[in-house]
């Protein structure tokens, strides 16, 4: 329902309040407004002739009126409001009766037309009214309607299908570009050529968001007119395509030209293939690294097991587990290396000194003996290395305070409430029963004496050492 009042003469214009809690209007204009709605009246008959009668047809029944008219919005003062409603206000939405249109800037005109001239009037009015023509036959139709037509739009749109086609492509080059094998391919020229090619070729697939790839996102959409084009937008990924209606095509932000755009995919994959075939002992190293992989993969179980222990024991080792770890962090395609981007673009290389020293590598040996006769070595040291009650943890000229100690020690402080010195807890390790020691018990504790034939000032100087970090 829309608010809409007739008033004598003006046939060709419906007025509506605009304003919250407003909904009559009785009367309209003084002298001078009058002669301001006479023109409007003169502009729009002026218009008329430029629409068909199906047009005009859909107007009216998208303004709900009983015939032809263009809305003319009254305040609540009844007086004009300076500004045209745009039609976007009724589409896809009703207002109430008893309400008013709601003030939304973005649902009125800029111009202010009671200050244009004749002709300045006759234009904007027809600028109005074919956006009213536009709006009524989108309003045939529900707003999902055209939401399916504009997706449905967007896959059939021939970037989007080419982008989906070449979508291998595009991450194999996007891929390739940050990958470490530029700086090791041949020529550098060649490669600084192909990256600068990267960023133009590039551009219109990297303008289009994730969620877009290669149908449009699922989130909520906002619609608005653009002449004679609907834009839809959405706020989350903050992108948004323009709808032809009449030709039922999409227009992307960064609209590409076809023909050169399907050609530049091609050259940019060739022109990297030529740069592989010239790179040929680069791709001969890669094919060693490739196969000393797939032969180190037999001993993985055991090479990941030294790997950890050789974490643990902080140990010099063979270089065999030095090269193996080296090679975990580099991925290589499934199928042997071959000179071109699909295949190059697989190679993950994070250093790409590994080319160097697998010449080195392959000479190495590896056997399931060779790797059980190191573990075995390891778990023996491993085991010789826990920690025993027995273990010295410090020494001062000859005096040894022992872990089984330490803890006895760690585990008192751990329990009592008292913040004692270190002079204190020395004293008390001595086992010297000062008034002190007595007043707070200490001479009561399981490790009181602990280091009773002990000099005082080593005494101090372990227990400095050892529990500086527990007082
Ligand atoms: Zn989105």
């Amino acid at each position: 329902m829309i608010p809409g009042v007739q008033i004598e003469p003006y046939d060709k214009l419906l007025f509506m309040p605009v304003g919250r809690r407003y909904g009559n209007i009785r009367s309209i204009g003084h002298k001078e407004e009058r002669a301001v709605l006479s023109r409007l009246q003169q502009a729009v008959h002026r218009a008329l002739p430029q629409f068909s009668y199906r047009e005009l047809q859909d107007i009216k029944e998208f303004l709900n009126a009983d015939c032809w008219r263009m809305p003319v919005p009254v305040t609540r003062e009844e007086e004009l409001y300076p500004q045209l409603v745009r039609p976007e206000m009724f589409l896809w939405q009703e207002h109430s009766g008893q309400r008013g249109l709601p003030i939304d800037e973005s649902y009125f005109y800029g111009k202010i037309y009671s200050r244009l001239s004749a002709e300045g009037l006759h234009y904007h009015v027809s600028y109005v009214l074919k956006d009213y023509a536009f709006c009524a036959k989108l309003h045939r139709m529900k707003r999902e309607y055209w939401l399916d037509q504009i997706y449905d739009a967007y896959s059939r749109h021939p970037f989007i299908q080419l982008a989906k086609e070449k979508n291998h492509i595009v991450e194999a080059v996007e891929r390739m570009n940050r990958s470490s094998l530029l700086g090791v391919l041949k020529f550098p020229e060649d490669i600084a050529y192909w990256r600068h090619r990267v960023e133009i070729v590039m551009r219109p697939y990297r303008d289009v968001p994730d969620a877009w790839r290669w149908e449009m996102c699922t989130h909520e959409k906002e619609l608005t007119v653009n002449g004679e084009a609907l834009v839809c937008t959405c706020p989350v990924c903050e992108y948004a395509v323009t709808y032809h209606v009449e030709e039922e095509r999409i227009e992307l932000r960064e609209e590409p030209i076809m023909e050169r755009t399907v050609k530049r995919i091609a050259t940019i994959e060739r022109q990297l293939n030529e740069i592989g075939a010239q790179s040929m002992n680069v791709v001969e190293t890669l094919r060693d690294v490739q196969t000393l992989k797939w032969k180190l993969d037999a001993f993985s179980g055991r090479l990941e097991r030294l790997v950890e222990m050789k974490a643990e024991l902080e140990v010099e080792a063979p270089e065999i587990v030095g090269c193996y770890e080296q090679l975990k962090a580099v991925r290589m395609p499934d199928e042997r290396v071959e000179p071109v981007l699909m295949s190059l673009s697989e190679v993950v290389l994070p250093d790409t000194k590994v080319l160097k020293a697998v010449r080195d590598w392959q000479t190495l040996e590896v056997s399931d003996a060779l790797l059980d006769e190191l573990m075995l070595e390891w778990t023996a040291l491993l085991e010789a290395n826990q920690p025993k009650p027995d273990d010295v943890l410090v020494e001062v000229e000859g005096f040894q305070v022992t872990r089984a100690e330490a803890e006895q020690v760690e585990a008192f402080l751990d329990e009592t409430e008292l913040t004692l010195s270190l002079h204190l807890l020395a004293q008390m390790l001595m086992g010297e029963p000062t008034n002190k020691v007595r007043t707070l018990r200490l001479h009561e504790t399981a490790v009181f004496g602990m280091l009773s034939e002990w000099p005082e000032k080593y005494a101090v100087r372990a227990v400095k050492k050892l529990f500086k970090e527990k007082i």
